[in-house]
């Protein structure tokens, strides 16, 4: 699956706000964002830029794509299957996001963000219900059980990352044995669960013109 291969931190510069796509370095003083906090381009640093009703819209589209590490078809897929499921769509697009393998596993602390987690899900370092899944775009559902294979777990980037990450709240959908670093999946994500600052009806109104 392709994935955008650009400078991430031109992402966030973009949307205006910090997506935390390069783990370590979004926490200090190097982030773009603090020494930068303008849009990138000739004319990003121009002040008093109103965006149209649209461009709202397409602003919180690409946000939450960048969020995910999701390029255009595999979003609009996204949003088609979360149409066509019971209860409000945007809530619907943003639980499937989460659901993704790559995002479970940067939840769960195994990863400083989630191209770095997208990556440990490519080499082969998680199991599902004792499976070797190696999609990042794997969707688990209620009940599924998420492990770090065995011969993975004394690797000193998972020590590191789960010590460095100890601080970050991990979301209640989410049974995790840290000890054992095996999770459940037991509940499918809430809206309140998702802590990102994204206007999900925005992303349904820009689909549904
Ligand atoms: Fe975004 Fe992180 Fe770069 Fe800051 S350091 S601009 S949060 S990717």
């Amino acid at each position: 699956m392709a994935r955008y291969t650009g400078a991430v931190c031109r992402l966030c510069r973009r949307e205006g706000q910090k997506l935390f796509l390069k783990g370590d370095r979004c926490y200090t003083d190097k982030c773009a964002i603090d020494r930068r906090g303008y849009a990138p381009g000739q004319h990003g640093n121009a002040r008093n830029k109103k965006l149209s009703e649209y461009g709202l819209q397409l602003r919180e589209k690409q946000k939450a794509k960048r969020y995910y590490g999701v390029l255009e078809s595999q979003f609009e897929g996204y949003f088609e299957m979360a149409s066509k499921r019971a209860g409000i769509t945007g809530e619907n697009l943003l639980a499937i996001l989460e659901s993704r393998l790559d995002n479970v596993a940067y939840r769960l602390g195994f990863a400083m963000s989630r191209a770095e987690a997208r990556q440990l899900v490519r080499h082969g370092h998680f199991t599902v219900n004792g499976r070797k899944v190696n999609i990042p775009s794997y969707l688990v559902k209620v009940g599924d059980v998420i492990e770090l294979k065995e011969k993975s777990r004394s690797l000193d980037k998972f020590k590191g990352a789960l010590e460095a990450n100890a601080s970050r709240p991990i979301p209640k959908w989410l049974d995790f044995d840290q000890n054992n670093k095996v999770a459940k999946i037991v509940a499918v994500p809430a809206r309140e669960d998702i802590d990102l600052p994204v206007q999900e009806h925005l992303i349904v109104e820009l689909y549904s013109k």
